[in-house]
């Protein structure tokens, strides 16, 4: 057997069984010794009858003693009773019964898992099952662990439920030690207690016990992390041995005097990320790094600082925002902060005429301007520079993994500099940006307000009207967010204009305004115009709000339906107040309490640390949705899982780094079974990382 070999070759698999594999991407041995099971009986996972309780999660384990189709007055349905040693469990079907009633026969042994119903006796509907055996013997009782696999109706029509899952890999397990030969270096198994890969196989289909699972999922773990990592460690290795051709070697004539004129001077995270910033710039080597730093805590002015180094060795900067408010305020602080000097700042969004394009193109092929600002519209298609060498993404959170690599082809040999908002788990920035070098800014601007959240429900909005009010005629401003989610776009539309509405009345000797997403962009930044011009004093506002704005004098936000926010776009709603000399204050408006969203809550108020949220977000959500570590690039996680397996993560990042660092190109005897599995097994991959 070769890992490539088709499943097809396997006496036992037929075209049906190939067929329904192929459906869940199953093609090869390799692939199906990749099926993992989705868990484990045995004893302690095991709950007798006679233990069972109302509403409880359980597994029984018995053998069918009855089965039968009952006829109701309205429906029919499939009951089946399953008896262990001590006493006896109902199992009704409703749906499918005809097709489930073929799954069982009198005699087998059956595991069922379900939620717990009481109704003259204890009963499941539609747990999920397992037939473990037809022999009528109990594997359980003699103390077998009991591997169950994914599966699916297609899957169990072709004979392929977790029995015909084991069936189908027990007889690859004989001599599975030299069919995977080791391809880890021995030193690298011994220093992190890692067993071989052929014997990993073998105890994560059949283990012998609890132990042997244990080591079975360190080892593959540890696998999944490492190639990913090492797929990382090879890319970042390619993109270090690019020479740039604009070598910075001043820190030029605006670094100094510009910096001399911030009203403020630079935090101690600040300075640190400069200095890390102007390493990579002198250096042989184009800079990519990312800069995280939580909301308010000064990332603008780092990148002002970097394009004032830029233009003083001669070069041209990008600076770039996922939307045209945040572009346009961008400009305007390079505007500012470039006053005086003879750099010139330009601005590029999609909404400018073609006519104004092509101008502002042209002069930025001749080198006219020296800093140019937009959206994406600054790196797509038609627009060259002269001698670009610094390009800035103001991530926030908008550009996915893969555009953010689509641009840094574009910026080719320039230096770039990925600024993110969101704060990142340190196990999933290993992961989505573990090709990038890291600068965190861990450290808030002196005399920052601390922001305080409570929590409220509608009893208390009476008082919360008049806690705004005392702000309003303090001179300070407000904002009101309405929840906006797209399924239920209208309605919720429909609750900000009638906000609004009932603002205007409440707060009449105030401007109150409305802002959506449905306005055009001139709208939009119309009403943030005058917002951040104080001619507005109460912006009521759908989620547009999200990103980036920077209003120091805006000192309140009343979140409405706080319940239907995610942690991290509330972190983010949050950040736009408390950002100027006033103390903030954030209030949570909750309409529809459940244990779900107190949970949330509650963590917004107890902290306003940005990681910490990212966190608990992640704990909450899982990993997957948040960042699309799906669509990123990077091989699948079989097995692995990022939030929970951190530690793992990071002894293989290092000996996945260590071997690059050793061994650039895995050209080393010991490293030959690393490269070919990458080459086999990550081939579609490889170019991600810049070898093959
Ligand atoms: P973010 O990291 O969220 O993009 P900004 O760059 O918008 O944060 O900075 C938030 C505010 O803090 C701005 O008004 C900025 O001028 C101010 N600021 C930045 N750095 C400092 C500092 N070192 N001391 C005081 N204020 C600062
Ligand atoms: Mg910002």
């Amino acid at each position: 057997m070769q890992p490539d070999t088709p499943i097809s070759s396997l006496r036992s698999v037929g075209s049906r069984k190939t067929d329904a594999l192929a459906e869940i991407g199953i093609h090869t041995m390799a692939d199906l010794l990749e099926h993992f099971p989705r868990r484990y009986l045995d004893r302690s996972t095991v709950t007798f009858t006679t233990d069972l309780r109302k509403d409880m999660n359980a597994t029984v384990v018995g053998k069918v003693t009855g089965t039968q189709m009952r006829r109701g007055r309205k429906r029919s349905w499939f009951e089946m009773v399953v008896a262990d040693e001590r006493g006896f469990l109902k199992c009704r079907w409703f749906n499918g019964a005809k097709w489930i009633q073929k799954r069982f026969n009198k005699g087998d042994v059956v595991a069922v898992s379900g939620k717990v119903d009481f109704y003259g006796g204890f009963q499941m509907v539609h747990p999920d099952f397992d037939v473990l055996s037809e022999e009528g013997t109990n594997p359980i009782n003699t103390g077998m662990i009991v591997p169950l696999y994914p599966s699916g109706q297609n899957l169990q029509s072709a004979g392929l439920d977790s029995r015909g899952f084991r069936r189908l890999l027990r007889p690859l397990m004989d001599g599975i030690e030299s069919k995977l030969p080791e391809y880890f270096p021995r030193n690298m198994l011994e220093k992190n207690a890692l067993i071989g890969i052929g014997e990993a196989m073998r105890k994560i289909h059949f283990p012998d016990d609890m132990e042997a699972l244990k080591q079975a999922r360190q080892r593959l773990k540890f696998n999944e992390f490492f190639f990913m990592q090492l797929l990382l460690a090879i890319r970042r290795h390619s993109q270090a041995e690019v020479v740039k051709p604009n070598r910075f070697t001043t820190h030029g004539e605006y670094l100094a005097s510009q910096y001399a004129k911030l009203p403020f001077t630079l935090t101690e995270a600040q300075k640190r990320v400069m200095n890390e910033i102007w390493t990579d710039l002198k250096s042989n080597h184009p800079m990519n790094r990312l800069l995280q730093g939580d909301v308010g805590s000064g990332k603008t002015v780092i990148s002002l600082l970097a394009a004032a180094i830029a233009a003083g060795n001669g070069y041209q900067s990008a600076i770039m925002a996922p939307t045209e408010i945040l572009a346009e305020q961008h400009y305007k602080n390079a505007i500012k902060f470039f006053e005086g000097t003879p750099i010139r700042v330009v601005l590029m969004t999609g909404s400018q005429t073609v006519a104004q394009k092509r101008d502002l193109r042209k002069a930025l092929k001749e080198g006219y301007y020296h800093v140019a600002v937009g959206t994406h519209a600054l790196i797509q298609g038609k627009v060259h520079f002269k001698n670009l060498q610094l390009v800035v993404i103001d991530e926030q959170h908008r550009f996915g993994v893969l555009q953010r690599g689509e641009l840094l082809e574009k910026a080719g040999e320039a230096d770039v500099l990925v600024m993110t908002a969101t704060p990142i788990p340190r196990t999933l920035s290993m992961t989505i940006y573990g090709d990038l070098s890291i600068s965190i800014l861990d450290e808030l601007p002196e005399g920052r307000q601390k922001i305080i959240t409570r929590k409220v429900d509608i009893h208390a909005l009476p008082k919360v009207y008049d806690f705004i009010k005392d702000e309003l005629k303090a001179g300070r401003q407000a904002f009101v967010v309405y929840p906006l989610i797209e399924e239920s776009e209208k309605i919720d539309l429909e609750a900000a204009t009638m906000g609004y509405e009932k603002l205007n009345v409440l707060f009449k000797d105030y401007k109150v305004a409305l802002l959506h997403g449905r306005m055009s962009g001139d709208e939009k930044d119309g009403i943030m115009e005058s917002f951040s011009r104080n001619e507005i004093q109460v912006l009521v506002s759908t989620t547009v709000i999200e990103v980036g704005i920077d209003i120091p004098n805006a000192t309140v936000m009343l979140i409405e339906n706080a319940e239907r926010f995610g942690l991290a776009q509330l972190h983010q709603l949050r950040g736009r107040i408390g950002r100027g000399e006033h103390r903030g204050v954030c209030v949570l408006l909750q309409r529809n309490i459940n244990a779900d969203s107190m949970d949330r809550l509650n963590i917004m108020v107890e902290t306003t640390d940005g990681f910490k949220i990212a966190e608990e977000d992640l704990r909450l959500r899982g990993a997957g949705d948040i960042f699309g570590t799906r669509q990123s690039g990077l091989p699948a996680l079989k097995i692995a899982n990022i939030l929970y397996d951190g530690d793992i993560l990071k002894l293989a990042r290092k000996e996945a780094f260590a071997m690059v660092q050793d061994d650039p190109h895995l050209r080393k005897k010991a490293h030959t079974g690393i490269r070919q599995i990458i080459m086999e097994k990550y081939a579609d991959l490889s170019t991600i990382a810049g070898i093959g």
